[in-house]
């Protein structure tokens, strides 16, 4: 592959290392399609992926080719027409606690304060007021918003709304994250920030990441690996080991292997 030679040892290692890991999501065979004015339109095309524990995968590929339709599908909110999803080795075939989302639109309920929106979905699932209370704290307080836990999303800046919704979403403790262009409303600064902020996240908890995203940049530094799909149906073109250190050196975006990387999905999709 040509990307392979940029793989320093202890890259190829740590991707060795990767794939021994037990398997947190597993897609197989999947198709859908959605009827449109009675005629039935192919969205994806036996869509075969693995995703292993800890790993930060990225979707990319054409607007159209759906993305969202297999995160939707991944969540559970669509319903499968032949093949099978298997998060934690469990089929999906609803919504479930094991899986949560952030969207673009940042979907925080805007009656809510930043502390109750952090604290729905714990209660929701049967944990006490109290410890979810305490609990909520800590996540707020690991997006710095503390001075923040009593104000409304009205209050917040696009940015800090994200960061609401990431910690809204992993407070439940889901096994994965499913993340559908999550800071493309975001300015360039504000969409750095973030990505940064994810990192440190996902560099500190037991959470597998599924992150949809148009923006080859954003891909690149946040992934282990980038699903590339391909429109018409949308079906898998490639799958690509990110050939980049963890934690990402600084200024890893002037590096060779970043450009070379791509250049390289640029010229698949
Ligand atoms: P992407 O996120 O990659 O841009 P989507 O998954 O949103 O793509 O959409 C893929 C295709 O499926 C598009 O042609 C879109 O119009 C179609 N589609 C998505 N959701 C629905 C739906 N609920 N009903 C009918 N068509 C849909
Ligand atoms: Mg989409």
């Amino acid at each position: 592959h040509p990307l392979t030679g940029l793989q320093t040892p202890e890259i190829a290692d740590r991707y060795q290392r990767i794939f021994k890991r037990p398997l947190a999501l597993k897609i197989e065979g999947l198709h859908k399609s959605f009827e449109h004015k009675g005629v039935s339109h192919k969205v994806l095309n036996n869509i075969d992926f693995t995703a292993y524990k800890r790993e930060f995968i990225c979707v990319v590929g054409p607007s159209g080719c759906g993305k969202s339709t297999l995160a939707r599908l991944v969540a559970g909110l669509e319903t499968q027409e032949q093949g099978h999803i298997l998060v934690d080795e469990k089929p999906v075939t609803e919504p479930g606690p094991d899986r949560g989302m952030v969207f673009q639109s940042y979907s925080l309920f805007p009656w809510m304060t930043v502390k109750q929106n952090v604290m729905f979905g714990m209660t929701q699932n049967g944990m006490s007021k109290n410890a979810a209370e305490s609990e909520a704290f800590q996540w707020i307080d690991l997006v710095g918003l503390t001075k923040f836990v009593d104000a409304y999303p009205h209050q917040l800046s696009g940015g800090m709304k994200q960061r609401v919704a990431i910690i809204r979403a992993l407070a439940t403790q889901p096994k994965i994250l499913l993340m559908d262009e999550p800071f493309a409303a975001l300015d360039p600064q504000n969409r750095l920030k973030m990505q940064q902020y994810l990192l440190e996240i996902w560099q500190n908890i037991d959470i597998t990441i599924f992150f949809i995203t148009h923006d080859l940049d954003e891909a690149i530094f946040l992934a282990d690996r980038i699903l590339v799909l391909e429109a018409n149906p949308g079906r898998v073109h490639e799958v690509i080991n990110v050939p980049l250190a963890r934690p990402r050196p600084k200024d890893v975006q002037d590096s060779e292997a970043f450009k070379a990387t791509k250049t390289y999905i640029e010229a698949l999709v």
